[in-house]
């Protein structure tokens, strides 16, 4: 009997555990999930629960009913520490005590630590921004919003700043998403004269999000991201600063340095919305003989380190290749241990790493996206599921950036009859520029906007729930 745990019930950990789960008989084997969450929440509605467009409710669906249907053991706490030689878990139980959960084979898919303290003054509980990375943060960012409308209402201006609230911050995607949707809400009840939005990020340029940026193949022609970004940003009078680190926030003031400049420069607000850094989430290793061994495992960040080639970050932008990102998310020292989704440390980021004269770094951080995550936590569970099933020795599913592709749709304003978005395609993740001219293969990277965009997104909610549910014919649905 092999005993699987997987850690976190995002996209990498439930997608992990219900391939798990059907790959390995019941009764030979265990499948056992630790999470804090009580129910999974579909992320990307999140930036319509922060306009007060979708009561988060609609975004979330227990867990339990899932797993005891699917014969998933759960284990509703957090992960503390990881003994990589006696192989067992200690979990901090949501409802009081701990647990020791032993394992074979361990899956990290514990996302992201959202790190608001690097940045002082930022994030909703110690803060003043809010925030739409949580399902409770979302919803009180929603009630926020609502509040700027009703100071519109009466006639107020009211300022607005979206975007990233630290130099080496990633998500960019779910920062642009949200400042269209407040700018389309706005013009729907004819306020948006009455908004001075503004975008901050730390990306180099508009349309970067932390995949260096794009070109887009579209009517047989070459279209730059940033054009495109840039067009819409302009099409709902939203100003934009790039190349910026946010450094410290106060009641309605963003303190920040740009690429150009070390001199502190500041943007005031009545309402912020500032994705922090992401770092990976507190958990200890922890070896027979008691010591931490978190930092030999760990990224300085924090993220667990995979089969990538993490010598290759001091070799340079120009030198880095699409061979440095990891196939297998196999640890190296511990290879019963994996990091699928963004709990996997990045060789080196994606985009071009810069810096304010005085050294403060400045540098979209790479993504990975729902969709990312879904590939990897399935990759993950197949290797896994293979060696448990005697079919393989090693991991052989692979899934690298540099290799596999992305469909985003991003939305720009809800509504059935008038609402957009974005709808992008890439291919790669991770730009090859010796293979392809413009480091993508224009034959698959391309994108367009509009009404049909929108229905695709609202369809991809129902389509992501029903699948994150388990139910039936639920694998036919792509990762
Ligand atoms: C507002 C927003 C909108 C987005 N929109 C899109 C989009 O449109 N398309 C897209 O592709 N991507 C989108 N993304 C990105 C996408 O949501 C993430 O890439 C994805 O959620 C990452 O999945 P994950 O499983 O790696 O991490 P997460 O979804 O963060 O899941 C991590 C899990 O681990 C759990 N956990 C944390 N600590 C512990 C612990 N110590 N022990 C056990 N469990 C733990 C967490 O509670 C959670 O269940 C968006 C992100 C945001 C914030």
């Amino acid at each position: 009997m092999a005993k699987v745990v997987v850690l976190g019930s995002g996209f990498a950990g439930q997608t992990a555990a219900l391939n798990l789960r059907k790959s390995l008989k019941k009764k030979d084997h265990e499948v056992t999930v630790i999470t804090p969450n009580k129910k999974f929440g579909y992320v990307p509605s999140w930036v319509w629960v922060g306009v007060g467009k979708m009561d988060v409710s609609e975004t979330q669906f227990d867990l339990a009913p899932v797993y005891k249907k699917k014969g998933i053991n759960y284990v509703n706490g957090l992960a503390k520490e990881v003994h990589v030689e006696e192989q067992f878990v200690t979990v901090d139980l949501l409802d009081g005590g701990s647990e020791k959960v032993e394992y074979d084979y361990l899956i990290n898919a514990t996302g992201p630590r959202l790190a608001y303290d690097m940045t002082e003054g930022l994030g909703p509980d110690h803060g003043h921004t809010v925030s739409i990375c949580t399902p409770n943060h979302a919803a009180e960012a929603g009630e926020e919003y609502l509040k700027m409308v009703e100071r519109m209402e009466k006639g107020e201006t009211v300022k607005m700043l979206i975007g990233t609230g630290h130099g080496m911050a990633t998500c960019q995607g779910a920062g642009f998403e949200y400042i269209h949707n407040i700018a389309f809400d706005l013009e729907q009840r004819g306020l948006l004269d009455k908004a001075q939005i503004k975008w901050i990020s730390n990306e180099r340029m508009l349309g970067d999000f932390g995949v260096g940026g794009m070109v887009i193949g579209k009517a047989g022609h070459i279209v730059s991201g940033k054009i495109f970004a840039e067009a819409s940003f302009m099409e709902q009078g939203i100003e934009w600063i790039t190349g910026a680190a946010v450094t410290k926030v106060e009641a309605g003031k963003a303190h920040y340095k740009t690429v150009e400049s070390s001199e502190v420069q500041t943007e005031e607000f009545d309402f912020a919305m500032l994705i922090p850094a992401f770092a990976g989430v507190p958990i200890k290793y922890i070896t027979k003989d008691g010591s931490d061994i978190t930092g030999d495992l760990c990224a300085p960040n924090g993220m667990l380190k995979v089969d990538a080639d993490y010598s290759s970050a001091p070799r340079g932008f120009d030198n880095w290749r699409k061979e440095d990102w990891p196939l297998t998310y196999q640890n190296q020292t511990y290879k019963n241990i994996y990091a699928a989704g963004i709990s996997f440390a990045p060789p080196h980021p994606i985009s071009k790493p810069a810096a304010s004269p005085d050294g403060t770094p400045i540098v979209a951080s790479p993504p990975r996206t729902g969709m990312a995550a879904g590939i990897i936590g399935h990759v993950v569970a197949m290797s896994v599921a293979d060696i448990v099933n005697g079919k393989s020795s090693e991991p052989e599913h692979t899934a690298s950036m540099g290799d596999f592709g992305a469909a985003c749709v991003a939305s720009m304003g809800k509504s059935m009859t008038r609402g957009s978005a974005a709808v992008i395609a890439m291919y790669p993740v991770v730009p090859n520029y010796e293979k392809y001219e413009y480091g993508r293969d224009m034959d698959a990277t391309f994108g367009d906007q509009g009404l049909a965009g929108h229905w695709l997104k609202a369809l991809l909610h129902h389509l992501f729930i029903y699948k994150m549910k388990g139910k039936f014919g639920w694998w036919l649905i792509p990762d």
